[in-house]
């Protein structure tokens, strides 16, 4: 078996024991002469590791028991149209911080629903920063305010989380849940699609506060609810059962190897190895972002040309270092270092860019 580094964006990389468990088990499970993925979910066996994965969840991320924990389908893109059609109810106005292409497109559908106020919009410097807290004014009695807490493309994450008061804050996390703790007093909603952090794609995860859930429209389609998911405890309908088994897996990775505490510390082990090459290459590699603001789950940087820049990326492919393309929209090189990326492999970029450097200076 030869595993390589995979630093792509999501579908991305996950813990080889999560994989390896999963493939020993996923003809016979545990037994029943049947996979898993083949069960009932209305079973038992497959009951436990629903509620399982859900408790580890919550245990996990020191969820408070205000909220609930949903395991939805339709990806993080379901729900920038599934929250305002929830909570945009007519006459209000929810506030979007536009940040990058992602808080972009979550706007673009609340503005398809209701009315929408941009709080502020990082375009005119081509979004490389998040802003100060001071600088945004909410309208105090909007319906919501949305963010995007870590731009995949962008490479920029909210160092710290606004306060908005009355008004709930909801918070686009696909591509760094689970990297770090949360301050859930802040919160009234976080979601993120699972590919990124969690499990392979079929699953977006959804933390809701109960009071907020409240509010919900229950005048909609039935699988746009939120009050009947969590009636159901994601079981309304039939759930993503092979991603739920492997955020069950991975979630049991997380635990062994110490919970968030670790792997907050790995985290940022591996955000310094990269960053500290682009620091120390004299301008040889450039992260085009704000300080304050880089991101540790995706970090974006440019060469000189973009000849040099391809050259890079199918060298580094070349040498087991798969997927650091930056998105087509930008161009550039990107490196996605989520939960599953070994401290090792960040290193092994780290001392690939600094060869290729000195090899191609
Ligand atoms: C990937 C991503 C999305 C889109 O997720 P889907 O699950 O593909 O709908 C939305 N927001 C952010 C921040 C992302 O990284």
């Amino acid at each position: 078996m030869s595993r390589i580094y995979n630093f792509a964006a999501g579908p991305s990389i996950l813990p080889l024991p999560a994989l390896e468990e999963a493939a020993k088990k996923m003809v016979d499970y545990e037994g029943t002469g049947m996979s898993l993925v083949e069960m009932s979910h209305r079973g038992k066996v497959y009951d436990k590791v629903h509620k399982e994965t859900v408790a580890m969840a919550k245990e996990i991320l020191s969820i408070p028991d205000d909220f609930t924990v949903l395991l939805l389908q339709g990806g993080a893109t379901l729900q920038f149209g599934m929250i305002p059609m929830a909570f945009l109810k007519s006459g209000m106005t929810a506030d979007y911080v536009i940040t990058g292409s992602w808080a972009k497109k979550a706007l673009d559908d609340a503005k398809i629903i209701g009315k929408v106020n941009v709080v502020w919009d990082g375009k005119a410097d081509n979004y490389i920063k998040i802003p100060a807290l001071s600088e945004l004014k909410f309208s105090g009695n909007a319906a919501y305010v949305h963010i995007c807490s870590n731009e995949t493309i962008g490479g920029i994450q909210w160092q710290e989380f606004p306060d908005t008061g009355n008004v709930p804050l909801i918070a686009d996390m696909s591509s760094e849940i689970m990297s770090r703790t949360l301050p859930w007093d802040k919160f009234s909603m976080i979601y993120a699609g699972a590919q990124k952090n969690l499990a392979p794609a079929g699953m977006t995860f959804v933390v809701i506060r109960k009071s907020f859930l409240e509010k919900a429209r229950k005048d909609l389609p039935v699988y746009l609810r939120y009050d009947v998911h969590a009636g159901d405890d994601s079981l309304y309908n039939t759930p993503p059962t092979f991603s739920i088994w492997m955020a069950n897996l991975n979630f049991k990775w997380i635990n062994s190897i110490g919970g968030m505490k670790e792997i907050e510390k790995r985290r940022d082990e591996k955000a310094k190895f990269v960053y500290d090459i682009i620091d120390g290459s004299k301008g040889y590699y450039r992260c085009p972002v704000d300080v304050n603001c880089r991101s540790k789950m995706n970090i974006v940087w440019r060469l000189k040309t973009e000849d040099l820049e391809n050259s890079f990326i199918s060298q580094a492919e070349k040498a087991g270092l798969s997927g650091l393309k930056g998105h087509r929209s930008v161009g550039g090189c990107r490196a996605s270092i989520y939960n599953a990326m070994p401290v090792e492999g960040a290193k092994a970029l780290a001392d690939f860019m600094n060869d290729f450097m000195k090899k191609n200076g």
